[in-house]
């Protein structure tokens, strides 16, 4: 059964809304396209990978995705798990990646060589990321009281155009490198009938409670991390038909000045972009400015259609929008 099912990273839909709403022509734009591409490729690469886990026996799998669990009992460290799968005899972390061209796993410098358009680029190896992963899992079980369990680790490599070769050196290691179509039987692999089982229906229970309530979402400030300032941000509701800004109100209706469409609701991704991109903690205010509404009682009464309810009152009244889902 799928305990945690994977859902768009908070970094991505910033980084998303970050791309859309940046400045013609800023210094950083490539930048930012190119962060955006990569993470964007990273969860298509893991959600075609979990496409293939549905094959695994519910009752006998727990599955876990996107898991960031704190290394220790001061939580400012974090490990990230991009699947993890749990049997009663051993659990089996996997590490995603979803790279496009010709991958060389290459022994001597622990990397991957990626080839592409007769470009050469270097990743660090993904079996040494998921090794460092085990061993922090590993100290979170024992932290956290659990039985001592087999833990596997495996590197899957998503895109199917990708052409994969390994080093001749590179040994045992190369067992763990994958494809989404094999990941069902080498994990049938791993069940043996001598084994007993490490995990009882109550461990389980237990485990999937902890790692549930220890999972904390990477929540970066985007605008912080690349040092973009406020007013470098294009405000305004967007035309959700041809994405340009800023569709103008006209009796309750957004109206786009390009194309002509019509909207009841383009302001609500609007305020979803200014949750992810500032503070999903705001005053009317800010609305006005950033929605470009002179009247407080249209942003007022905006929010309350959105069911929106404000803490405070009058011009203290302070809403929290909503994350997108
Ligand atoms: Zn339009």
């Amino acid at each position: 059964m799928i305990a945690k099912k994977r859902t768009k990273p908070l970094k991505l839909m910033k980084l998303e809304v970050l791309n859309e709403r940046i400045v013609q022509n800023h210094s950083k734009m490539q930048f930012i396209e190119s962060d955006f591409a990569k993470y964007n490729a990273g969860f298509k690469g893991e959600m075609s990978l979990d496409f293939y886990m549905k094959d695994l026996n519910e009752d006998d799998y727990h599955i876990f995705h996107d898991l960031r669990l704190p290394q220790s009992s001061n939580e400012q460290f974090y490990f990230q798990i991009d699947t993890l799968i749990v049997h009663s005899q051993f659990c089996v972390l996997i590490e995603v990646k979803n790279l496009i061209g010709n991958l060389y796993f290459d022994h001597q410098f622990d990397q991957i060589i990626r080839t592409r358009d007769g470009v050469d680029e270097t990743f660090s190896d993904p079996i040494n990321q998921v090794a460092l992963q085990k061993v922090q899992f590993a100290k979170w079980l024992r932290l956290n009281k659990f039985p001592e369990i087999p833990l596997h680790t495996l590197v899957a490599i998503t895109n199917p155009k990708s052409y994969i070769r390994i080093s001749p050196k590179y040994g045992k290691k190369s067992q763990k490198i994958i494809r989404g179509n094999t990941l069902v039987n080498k994990i049938y692999g791993y069940v043996s009938t001598q084994q007993e089982n490490v995990l009882l229906k109550k461990d389980l229970k237990r485990l999937t409670k902890y790692l549930i309530r220890e999972d904390t979402p990477h929540n970066p400030d985007i605008l912080k991390n690349y040092n973009i300032k406020r007013e470098e941000i294009l405000t305004g509701v967007f035309c959700p038909k041809c994405n340009t800004p800023p569709m103008i109100r006209i009796k309750r209706t957004w109206v786009c000045l390009n194309c002509s469409e019509e909207s009841n609701d383009a302001h609500e991704k609007a305020l979803q972009d200014y949750a992810l991109l500032f503070n999903p903690q705001v005053k009317n205010r800010d609305i006005r400015d950033f929605l470009n509404i002179e009247s407080r009682s249209s942003v007022k009464k905006l929010l309350h259609s959105m069911n929106l309810k404000p803490i405070g009152s009058r011009k203290a009244a302070i809403y929290t929008l909503p994350f997108p889902k």
